[in-house]
């Protein structure tokens, strides 16, 4: 085979044929990353195949080998041609967010001189002086090709010089991806453990035999950082005989964890039950989709965990997913406690090289348990037996830029080319896994209450309106709230306040000419975040000062409209000023260790209050929270988008469902000036099932999923009149609508301006899937032929925002 097919990262619907030289020929595999010449610059690509069809015209080489060994098997390699089929994107796009890119190998992108380059650098050396930074950068780079850090340490202003070297071709750009030792962890994240004895012989140094010896008299794992305390130059010695393969280094696990965990619980009669279908479903080896519908409380995780290890018997693997927020070391202590050294955690905590570790335990069929968020789906799992996909309904799944794949779902399409079992698990599950379940295609499994028969909280709706009439002021809190979180902090118990809406106002606006504040690049307002002292915009993260006076009218009449939970943090401390309070919000929460900590600290009693956004609700069990109060339900109620009373629902009877989770029963405050509307009706009487039969009803009627299937089509450009030029184009292509198909639009997007770029969609309901994707496959194709820009369009298959 002389030829390779290799899918490289651009947005086109193809893939690019090389040669390869002699000594590539017999090394490279399907699934293997290939370095390649594209236009000007090298790209990363992934071979999809070897042939020795000679295509027409010139035909260049492949440059380089990146791996030995695919690092996507053929049932990968599968799932990505059926992510870039369905979710209509790229082939080259999808395998580049498959590939453990980002997470195991380091991106560099080198410098080096085209031969036109290269004459010019020799040409230069006689005459030129030598201040010209251009002569400067050739010269340099006529030794050995060089990264822009380096070059711009040499010096200052090389990246521009570079640039316009680029234009004339005197430059080449090489985008590396080369691949990291995983042996280059910090010892304190390392354990160390002895494989066997040295079988040839090998020569090793004394410190390494003493290492080497130590371990074997002292079985188990140690910590690298601790034994170089003990043993000088231990961390040296450890990756040397690493490398040998005559000890082991693997990752440690994530720090904080160990928290919880006695033994494995003892099932519940409903646990129990929901337990023994999986394991029944098991044992046939057939693809099976459960959905597992448990209110918040009843052990959930505990139903998986005694899956998983059905599924570790029967001698196949299990990948679990969750939610990025949920991702704490709690629940990985509670894994590595369960299932040791056979887990392998795909945690962002990880460095690069542990995980690129991880991935190799993985593949190697080593780690038979994967715990891991969204592109968790794309670990390499050998022999996988059963997905588990925990909070189903969490938005977190769906990948919101190219390819927006939903990870819930390619992970039901894995399993079924598995021959896994599936089990989505949630208390709130989406409106399609629960109509699936309805029709017959996955297996509904209830959870009716809680573990020990605990009571579900207690949940009072409070009418804000009512309130303003009686006390004539716009409280945060009602006379109820505050009342409740006294009560509270004078029996030490716990409270959680959820707002989801940041920063402290909402908006300025001007008394005198009614101008509010906006964006300069989107078409939204800044919001006002205090502690910062800045305007911010929460869709770009564009900031400017704090205006005094109105940027349009000179007025000094500036209003600060709306809370966000910097203000009601800030005035819990007015309210309750001796009470110990943490806020939790994008703002607050910079890295993922300061999440976490957090999050330890208040489940450790550090805090009375813990003030957050949606990421406070989401699955964590503290049991001494026997308050939670929802400041405003109204936040996301008003949005202009089908999902807002499903979204509404769920995040109050997550929140809800984090009061009264331990020996104490707890109670839901809801503070709303719509205490009418079902959603917040039923989450107050956290009726899944009530609200589903009201919500199915609406969908049916206005055919939204899971009526139909539905897709949001984006037409994008720097230029109003083009970005409704183009989608004018569309809207007519799709005029009249194609039988099977209800097209709305093309409109303004409910964000008509975002990141300086104008924004027209057209949203497609279609009776049937295939017709959906035929019809989005003409507009690319529509749009390819037009030669637009190729970011101009952008489609979103099953999307869970129109925003
Ligand atoms: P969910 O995810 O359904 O909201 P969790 O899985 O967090 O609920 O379980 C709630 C709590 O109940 C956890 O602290 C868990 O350790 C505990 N738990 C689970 N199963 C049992 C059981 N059979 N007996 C006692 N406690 C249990
Ligand atoms: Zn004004
Ligand atoms: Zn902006």
């Amino acid at each position: 085979m002389i030829y390779c097919d290799v899918s490289l990262p651009v947005p086109l619907d193809q893939s690019f044929t090389y040669e390869l030289p002699e000594t590539l020929q017999h090394r490279v595999q399907p699934g293997c990353r290939v370095l390649v010449p594209f236009g000007v610059r090298k790209l990363t690509g992934v071979v999809v195949e070897l042939h020795d069809r000679a295509p027409e015209g010139p035909v260049k080489e492949a440059l380089r080998l990146i791996d030995e060994e695919p690092v996507l098997d053929a049932t990968l390699l599968a799932l990505g041609r059926w992510i870039a089929q369905y979710y209509c994107a790229p082939l080259g796009e999808v395998l580049r967010s498959m590939t453990p890119l980002s997470g195991e190998v380091r991106k560099t992108r080198l410098y080096s001189l085209t031969d036109a380059g290269r004459d010019a650098a020799r040409q230069f050396v006689m005459g030129a002086s030598e201040e010209d930074s251009a002569v400067q950068v050739l010269q340099l780079l006529d030794t050995r090709p060089l990264s822009a850090s380096y070059l711009q340490k040499k010096m200052p202003n090389a990246t521009r010089v570079i640039r316009s070297l680029e234009k004339k071709g005197l430059v080449a750009i090489e985008d590396l991806e080369a691949e990291r030792d995983p042996l280059r962890a910090s010892s304190a994240r390392l354990r160390a453990s002895w494989l066997g004895p040295n079988p040839d012989g090998q020569k090793l140094t004394k410190r390494e035999r003493e290492l080497h010896a130590f371990l074997e008299l002292h079985p188990g794992t140690h910590n690298l950082g601790e034994l170089e305390a003990s043993v000088t130059g231990a961390s040296q010695a450890a990756r040397s005989l690493a490398r040998r393969k005559l000890i082991a280094l693997e990752p440690e696990a994530p720090t904080g964890v160990f928290a919880s965990e006695g033994p494995p619980h003892t099932l519940n009669p409903h646990q129990l039950e929901a337990y023994q279908q999986i394991e029944e479903a098991l044992r046939s080896g057939k693809f099976h989709t459960f959905l597992v519908q448990g209110v918040t409380g009843s052990g959930k995780t505990e139903v998986y965990l005694k899956g998983i290890d059905a599924c570790i018997a029967l001698g196949r693997s299990a990948l679990l997913l969750v939610p990025e927020i949920a991702l704490t070391p709690a629940v990985a202590g509670q894994f590595f406690h369960r299932f040791g050294d056979r887990v392998a955690i795909l945690h962002s905590a990880f460095h690069d090289a542990e995980r690129a570790e991880q991935w190799r335990r993985i593949r190697d069929g080593l780690a038979t348990v994967v715990v891991g968020t969204r592109s968790g789906v794309f670990a390499p799992v050998q022999n996988l037996g059963l997905v588990v996909i925990d909070e189903e309904h969490d938005q977190s799944y769906k990948q919101q830029e190219t390819p927006r794949y939903n990870g819930r779902d390619v992970a039901i399409v894995r399993a079924q080319a598995a021959g896994a079992v599936v089990v989505l698990g949630s208390a709130t599950p989406s409106l399609e896994s629960r109509y699936n379940a309805e029709r017959g295609k996955y297996t509904r499994i209830q959870l009716p209450e809680r573990i020990e028969r605990r009571p579900m909280p207690d949940v009072e709706v409070i009418d804000m309106r009512q309130e303003f009439l009686e006390t004539r002021k716009l409280a945060t809190f009602s006379h109820r709230l505050v009342e409740s979180i006294t009560e509270r902090l004078e029996k030490g118990e716990q409270t959680m306040l959820l707002l989801n809406r940041r920063g402290f106002s909402s908006f300025v606006a001007c008394r005198a000419c009614g101008e509010r504040l906006e964006c300069i690049d989107c078409a939204v307002t800044l919001t006002y975040h205090r502690r910062d002292r800045r305007m911010l915009c929460h869709y770009c993260n564009y900031a400017q000062k704090v205006p005094t006076v109105c940027p349009k009218c000179g007025s000094e009449y500036l209003h600060f409209v709306g809370t966000g939970s910097e203000k009601v943090e800030e005035e819990l401390h007015r309210d309750f000023p001796t009470a110990r309070i943490a806020r939790m919000d994008r703002d607050t929460v910079s890295g993922k260790r300061h999440f976490e900590s957090i999050l330890h600290g208040f489940r450790e009693g550090d805090y009375d209050i813990l003030v957050g956004t949606q990421m406070i609700a989401k699955g964590h069990d503290i049991p001494n929270v026997t308050l939670v109060g929802i400041v405003s339900a109204d936040v996301g109620l008003g949005l202009p988008d089908f999902r807002a009373a499903e979204r509404t629902f769920q995040l109050l009877t997550q929140a809800a469902g984090r009061a009264g989770r331990g020996d104490l029963p707890g109670i839901v405050l809801i503070q709303t000036i719509n205490p009418e509307h079902y959603a917040v009706r039923y989450a107050s009487e956290q009726n899944y099932d009530g609200f589903y039969e009201k919500e199915i009803q609406f969908r049916k009627l206005m055919r939204y999923p899971p009526f139909s299937a539905l897709a949001n089509v984006l037409v994008r450009s720097q230029k109003q009149e083009e970005a409704l030029a183009l989608s004018t184009e569309l809207g007519e292509m799709l005029d009249p609508a194609p039988e099977g198909l209800k097209i709305l639009g093309p409109a303004e997007a409910p964000v008509p301006k975002l990141k300086s770029e104008f924004r027209y969609q057209l949203l497609i309901k279609a009776a049937s899937r295939k017709r959906l994707n035929e019809t989005l496959r003409e507009l690319r194709e529509f749009a390819r032929e037009r030669k637009w820009n190729p970011t101009a369009l952008v489609i979103d298959v099953d999307p869970l925002t129109l925003m």
